[in-house]
């Protein structure tokens, strides 16, 4: 039987050809063919954006980092699950205490492993990368010197320690891709960071849509440094120009993970997205095939708040589980302010737009 809603992999015509047929055979059977372990909280930067990074202190008053020996039983169960693509990522991954252990465990295993890092740790870990190469690495690049670094990242020499990280991966032909959150810090670096990765011939994304934290970040800090008013308006112009939004749709259908993907936290839990706070279903205590199930249930209940149903610019509204987590507190709550704002840029521009 045909399922009700359609993978995301349909909408992504550049997508393989082969990864597009398997995208489709596990989102049919919910395999979770596409994982990521979140392995720590801890990073040697503090980038004012970030939703995740946390003190020492504060670990210990939220939770508990999984051991090494932990992390390696769930990859296990995760690999018998029909996990292929991984992807280990922090805060800094590096810097779990164990990430030696779990790396090379996780390598041995095959999986098609995706390092996020911030680059800067790379030439300590040049060895053992030589002996189990990540089939790619995504570095966050926040500026194209130091000044802007120390602004955005506020650590000294951040540039220089990350452009060493990456050429010491392109010497090594491991690929690399760059991704930047762009704030008001590097704003005006946009073009300099665009042709260090063209000089560099690495791929580029720049990303300006930001979220405020529910898992402990300063949302002071994020608040002040991010640019929303230019980058939410662009969203609503390309939901309302590609009549994304189906008023039918749930929350989690609209994701690539759907029905495939998940995410673990450092302390353990398995969630939809990263930017939520919500489930807690515990991969320690359930184990990997329970925890998943959860998981696809949650995923099949959570519905739209009451208010959304009846609204009138649903379709235009930039809301997903995740912004409505980060915006309301909660997927499941709306809050005024939030509604307010997308109501406003919806009736500064609908003139122009075809609804
Ligand atoms: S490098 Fe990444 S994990 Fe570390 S503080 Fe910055 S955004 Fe957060
Ligand atoms: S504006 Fe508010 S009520 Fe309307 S769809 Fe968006 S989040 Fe829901």
């Amino acid at each position: 039987m045909a399922y009700e809603y359609e993978p995301a992999c349909r909408r992504m015509e550049w997508l393989d050809p082969f990864y597009k047929a398997v995208w489709e055979e596990a989102f049919a059977k919910a395999i979770p063919i596409s994982g990521t372990f979140e392995l720590t909280p801890r990073c040697n930067f503090q980038c004012r954006m970030c939703y995740v990074h946390l003190k020492e202190e504060e670990i210990a008053k939220q939770g508990k980092e999984l051991t090494a020996k932990e992390w390696i039983q769930i990859a296990k169960e995760a690999k018998e699950a029909g996990t292929t693509w991984l992807c280990i990522t922090g805060g800094e991954p590096f810097l779990h205490p164990e990430f030696e252990e779990i790396y090379k465990a996780v390598s041995r295993m095959g999986f098609f492993i995706t390092l996020q890092t911030n680059a800067s740790m790379i030439e300590q870990y040049r060895t053992l990368l030589e002996e189990y190469p990540p089939r790619s690495v995504k570095i966050t690049l926040y500026g194209s010197n130091n000044e802007i670094y120390e602004a955005v990242c506020k650590v000294k020499n951040g540039f220089s320690r990350v452009d060493r990280g990456i050429q010491i991966l392109k010497e090594m032909k491991i690929p690399v891709q760059l991704v930047s959150t762009i704030v008001r810090q590097n704003a005006d670096d946009i073009k300099r960071m665009a042709f260090y990765a063209y000089v560099n011939q690495l791929p580029w994304l720049a990303n300006g849509g930001i979220r405020l934290s529910v898992r402990g970040g300063d949302n002071k800090e994020i608040s002040d440094s991010r640019i929303v008013l230019e980058t939410d308006k662009e969203r609503i112009r390309y939901l309302l120009e590609h009549d994304v939004v189906s008023p039918e749709g749930k929350p989690c259908t609209y994701c690539k993970d759907y029905r495939l993907g998940y995410w673990i936290t450092w302390d353990g839990k398995m969630r939809f997205c990263s930017f939520m706070n919500e489930p807690n279903i515990s991969v320690r205590e359930k184990g990997f095939p329970h925890a998943w199930q959860s998981l696809v249930q949650y995923e099949e209940q959570l519905e739209w708040p009451e208010e959304c149903k009846s609204c009138n610019v649903q379709k235009a509204c930039v809301k997903c589980a995740a912004t409505l987590t980060s915006e309301c507190g909660s997927p499941h709550h709306v809050r005024e302010e939030f509604c307010n704002r997308i109501k406003q840029y919806y009736d500064e521009e609908k003139g122009e737009w075809r609804l």
